[in-house]
């Protein structure tokens, strides 16, 4: 099947989104919409596989939204929707578990990690979040998944279902790509740079939210961890550095390289303030178009209705093909 310019990626709409995941996936959202044809969603049915509250699932899925349209994501130039409104996202989900394989769900990295934190229930729903995440992809037939680093093995597995399906049903399924951002796939915590910065876990004080307050973001920036040396350049034993060049060369939209020239003989204490006035700036912005959205949750629920509306018909016509090639109901 031909490549597609079909664009297609998901955000969880849990707890507060952070600087990660502004760099490693919203800000290629933006940038993507142009390019081809970018459908987002806000992936509630994702967030019910941690423990979570009903009440306030809805409340972050307002904020989650809100940020993506002030961070520049519009309505008019891509299709933005919750997961949930749109059933054949469920519905692919199982057909697509007749080709994965319980094995390689069992490789996956994500579920070890987060299945540790679990304190009362470990759900079979964390067991089984590729699959859904694939069907989310796959139902779109993308070509394109623009995602954070932490995502490339879920990317891996959801090529791997597209594939089987296709040699075992027929050539139904675009098999999608991810793409990486070539700097800031994974940002660190700043207070343990040896960890991505999450939106469950991980230091609160090293992990800068999205809406975090100007004095808030300084104070983060400004204490986080480095090393005993002196020299502001990437090391493989400067973790702590070489995640603040990064931050500071996708803010600044420049090379790493350029970033090391230019701080050349500072001490760590003037790079760590010239980088935390260029994420306030870089920030600020969003901040402000957020609190002027947030509070019409109305408004943002007609955006979504009317996203949904758009992502139904074609994740509608892919399910026909799937059920007709899997022999799931009459002939189409
Ligand atoms: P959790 O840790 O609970 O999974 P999260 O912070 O990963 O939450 P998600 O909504 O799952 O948030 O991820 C949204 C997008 O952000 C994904 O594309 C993911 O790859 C990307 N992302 C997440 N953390 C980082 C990070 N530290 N650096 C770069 N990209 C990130
Ligand atoms: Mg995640």
């Amino acid at each position: 099947m031909a490549p597609t310019e079909r664009i297609f990626s998901g955000i969880q709409p849990t707890g507060r989104k952070h600087l990660g995941n502004y760099i490693g996936a919203i800000r290629q959202y933006v940038e993507w919409q142009d390019r081809g044809e970018g459908i987002y969603c806000i992936v509630d049915l994702h967030a019910t596989t941690v423990a979570y509250e009903p009440a306030e699932l809805r409340e972050r899925l307002y904020d989650t939204t809100a940020i993506l349209i002030a961070a520049g994501l519009d309505a008019d130039r891509c299709i933005l929707f919750r997961q949930s409104d749109v059933r054949e996202h469920t519905e692919l989900t199982w057909l697509l578990s007749a080709v994965t394989a319980w094995g390689d769900l069992n490789r996956m990295h994500q579920f070890k990690e987060k299945s540790e934190q679990q304190r009362e229930l470990v759900s079979a729903g964390l067991f089984f979040y590729p699959v859904l995440m694939a069907a989310d992809v796959l139902a779109y037939r993308a070509g394109v998944v623009p995602v954070g680093d932490d995502q490339r093995q879920h990317i891996e597995l959801m090529r791997d279902i597209a594939e089987r399906f296709n040699a075992r049903f027929g050539d139904v399924l675009q098999v999608p790509e991810g793409r990486y951002p070539e700097v800031g796939a994974r940002i660190m915590n700043l207070q343990e740079p040896t960890s991505r910065m999450s939106t469950t876990y991980g230091a609160e004080q090293g992990t800068v939210y999205i809406l975090d307050e100007a004095d808030l973001v300084r104070k983060k920036v400004r204490s986080a961890v480095t090393d005993s040396g002196t020299e502001v350049r990437r090391a493989p034993d400067k973790e702590g550095i070489t995640n603040l060049i990064d931050i500071l060369s996708v803010v600044r939209g420049v090379d790493p390289s350029e970033i090391e020239t230019e701080f050349e003989g500072s001490g760590y204490g003037d790079f760590k303030g010239a980088v935390a006035d260029a994420v306030v700036d870089y920030l600020a912005p969003v901040r402000e178009r957020y609190a002027e959205l947030r509070p019409d949750e109305a408004a943002i629920e007609a955006i979504l209705a009317a996203g949904a509306e758009k992502a139904r018909e074609i994740a509608a016509d892919t399910l026909v093909d799937v059920r007709d090639a899997m022999g799931i109901g009459p002939h189409k």
